[in-house]
Order: structure tokens, then C-alpha cells, then sequence
């Protein structure tokens, strides 16, 4: 069954205690995305976490030794995913400088944005429908443990857990003053290395092959992919070359970080990193890397937006505002594969991934009592129309 009125942002105020409480549990146990010890360590309180509220254990899926956590509930056949990660920037040792806080309503600590507020909030929302009656019959729960280095071993989780979903709903913090995230900018990560000849740079250095040089001509051509007016932008970053200062360097290295708004400017980009060629003679050129995250186009979060709005008016919250980010997350893995997908579901505050981070506890309620009626109105929708992967993306990184 699904409930058809929804709850309010009071009923969550009751439980901002009980949030606050799971939410220090987390962020006090820290979880660097590198330290798959310390995630599997938080991915144990997210489990515990999880069985209290939902009343089941989460499968525990340790992909390259990395965990994550699912909870499957119900048959279905209509499905909704809520989407989390529990690993955070911050190493080992950030609780002492940033110590979890509460003061005048602002939470501090180490990943309490970005994003285990996001992961109480999933957790609080669904318990409390369940506490309702709610059987949440096709709710999925993905947290996974390495989404802030690029979800080497959960991307394909996270994707196929998306595939056929009425709707990904992604628990990643707000924007500025709460905005849901509508678009998200694809990322591509490549590695450019050079390879030429070492020769005394005194003696003979028309022997040499110069890797400094193909890399000055390098970065102008790469950096010149880019298109600000589309919003796609090429930026070389760190680079290498050479070994001592009188030494025609031999091999250098270039690493190149790309955003775009869309699939077309995603390719166009790198089908121009692959046809680059060596300028120095005897120069040889290497490309490693490639599409990491597809773009969250705006088209994919459209129909989730607009059902936001509408959950909003009855529960007679302000309309929502929608925002395009530069920032990629895993919910352009869903939008991806043509999933309908809606963004910064999560906490309202600031400062991811810097040391101002911040969780506005006051705006918690609200933020369940949207979530919850966004759950509750697209399982009904899913049921109604007995579809499953209505999504309004178009798939462009199918397999
Ligand atoms: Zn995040």
C-alpha cells in the first residue's frame, strides 16, 4: 500500500532529536573514501542505523574491498531508489580540528553535508513511513563507500540499481539555500603521458626529444577544447616533465580534467583528446582515462523537479529552486542510463568539502517532509500506471 496524505514537516520536527543523534553517530566515526577500513566502519553504523528504521538487514556488497550497502524492499514491480554515500573527503584525524558541534541550530563535523545528513534523512523518512503502515514495497537504499573518488567499484551497482527505477531520488546536500540539484555537469579525467629521449642538455641537446616541449604544445591544444559558451571546460592540471635541470627530459605527464552539460560536448571533447599528435619529432604521445561520470542533463530531472513542486505546495513549503552544478555525483550514473533522477535532496547548509561545512538542523524537517511525500507520490505514480523505468532521460552510456 502507499499512503495518500502526506506527512508534514511537524511530524519530522518530533524526530530532529533522534536525527541529530544518528547523524553524530556517523559523523564521529570518520570514513576517508581511501580508508576502506574506517568506510566499512561507517557502513556498519549505516546498516545498524538501517535495521532500526526499516526493520531488515542491508545486503553488504564489498566490491574490490570497498562496502556498500543495499536494501531491497518488496517485489515491487515499480521501483524507487534513494541514493547515498557515506565516505567523505576528510582523512583520518579532521574530528579533532572539526569537532562534531551543534551551536545556535548549525552542525558541524567532518562529512555532515556532504553527505551523512542525506543518509539520516533517507533512513528518518523511510522508518517513518514504515512506523505508518507503509510495507515501502520497491523501495531500494543504495549507500555506497567510494562516490567522493569517483565510484570506482560502484558505478556499475549504482547504475544497474537505477535501471528500470521510476525515479532516483539522490541524497547529496543542496545548493545554496537548499536548491535541488537539476543538472550536473559530466566529468572525464584523463592522463597525458609523453615519451621522448634523455641527452645532455650542455653537450648534445639536439639529440634529446624533448617532453617539456610536445607538453607546452599539448596543453595549448588541449586547453583550447574547451567551450565556455556551452559551458564545457578543459582544464589542464597537475604536470611533470623531466629529471634535472642540465637533462633533455625523456617523459612527462599531464593530467586533464573536463566538465559538460551535455553528452554531445562530453564526446566531442574527448574525441578530440584522442586524436591528438605528437608536434616534437620522435615525440610519442599517450592517452589514458576517458568519460568518468556522464552528464545529469536537465532533461532527466525535469519530471522529479516538477513533482517536487507540487509535494511542496501541499505541504505548503516554499516552491523549490532548481540549480546546474559543475560538481558530478552518482546520480549521473542513473540519469545516464535514462533514469529520471533528482539531486541535493539532502541537507540545507554549505561548505562541501571545506572546512566551513555546515548542516542547518532547523531546515531537517522540512527536507524529510519533502523526501517523504516525493517517495510516497512516485510509488503511487509507478503503481498507477504499472511502469516501471519511466524515466525522461535518454540513455547515452547504455552498455
Ligand atoms: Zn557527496
Amino acid at each position: 500500500m502507499t499512503t495518500t496524505s502526506l506527512l508534514s514537516p511537524g511530524v519530522f520536527a518530533e524526530l530532529l532529536p533522534a536525527m541529530l543523534a544518528d547523524l553524530e553517530e556517523l559523523v564521529r566515526c570518520e570514513t576517508p573514501s581511501a580508508d576502506q577500513a574506517a568506510v566499512a566502519r561507517g557502513a556498519a553504523l549505516v546498516a545498524r542505523q538501517g535495521e532500526l528504521a526499516l526493520g531488515v538487514e542491508p545486503e553488504v556488497l564489498v566490491l574490490d574491498g570497498c562496502t556498500h550497502l543495499r536494501w531491497r524492499l518488496g517485489p515491487g514491480p515499480a521501483r524507487v531508489l534513494l541514493l547515498c554515500h557515506q565516505d567523505t573527503v576528510w582523512p583520518l584525524g579532521t574530528a579533532e580540528e572539526i569537532p562534531w558541534s551543534v551551536t545556535d541550530g548549525v552542525v558541524r563535523g567532518p562529512g555532515c553535508f556532504d553527505m551523512k545528513a542525506g543518509v539520516v534523512l533517507a533512513l528518518t523518512v523511510l522508518g517513518r513511513l514504515r512506523a505508518e503502515g507503509d510495507d515501502l514495497d520497491g523501495v531500494t537504499v543504495l549507500v555506497t563507500g567510494d562516490e567522493e573518488i569517483g565510484s570506482p567499484s560502484s558505478a556499475e551497482l549504482v547504475r544497474q540499481e537505477g535501471r528500470g527505477c521510476t525515479g532516483v531520488l539522490v541524497l547529496e546536500a543542496g545548493g545554496d539555500g537548499g536548491a535541488l540539484k537539476t543538472g550536473r555537469k559530466g566529468t572525464s579525467m584523463y592522463d597525458v603521458l609523453v615519451t621522448g629521449r634523455a641527452a645532455h642538455a650542455g653537450l648534445e641537446p639536439e639529440k634529446g626529444v624533448n617532453t617539456t616541449l610536445e607538453l607546452a604544445a599539448q596543453v595549448l591544444a588541449i586547453a583550447a577544447l574547451a567551450d565556455p559558451g556551452r559551458g564545457t571546460t578543459v582544464t589542464p592540471t597537475a604536470l611533470t616533465s623531466g629529471t634535472t635541470t642540465n637533462t633533455v627530459p625523456a617523459a612527462g605527464r599531464l593530467s586533464v580534467d573536463v566538465r559538460a552539460r551535455s553528452a554531445g560536448e562530453q564526446q566531442r571533447v574527448d574525441a578530440g583528446m584522442r586524436a591528438l599528435t605528437p608536434t616534437v619529432p620522435g615525440a610519442v604521445l599517450e592517452l589514458r582515462g576517458g568519460v568518468n561520470r556522464p552528464p545529469l542533463e536537465e532533461s532527466s530531472s525535469a519530471g522529479l523537479f516538477a513533482l517536487a513542486g507540487a509535494v511542496s505546495a501541499r505541504l505548503g513549503l516554499p516552491a523549490p529552486v532548481g540549480v546546474s552544478v559543475g560538481g558530478a555525483s552518482d546520480g549521473n550514473f542513473t540519469a545516464g542510463v535514462g533514469v529520471a533522477t533528482l539531486d541535493g535532496l539532502g541537507a540545507v547548509g554549505g561548505g562541501a568539502h571545506a572546512a566551513g561545512e555546515h548542516v542547518l538542523a532547523g531546515e531537517l524537517p522540512a527536507r524529510a517532509a519533502l523526501l517523504a511525500g516525493l517517495v510516497s507520490e512516485l510509488r503511487r505514480a509507478g503503481v498507477a500506471t504499472g511502469a516501471a523505468g519511466t524515466g525522461t532521460g535518454r540513455p547515452h552510456d547504455a552498455p
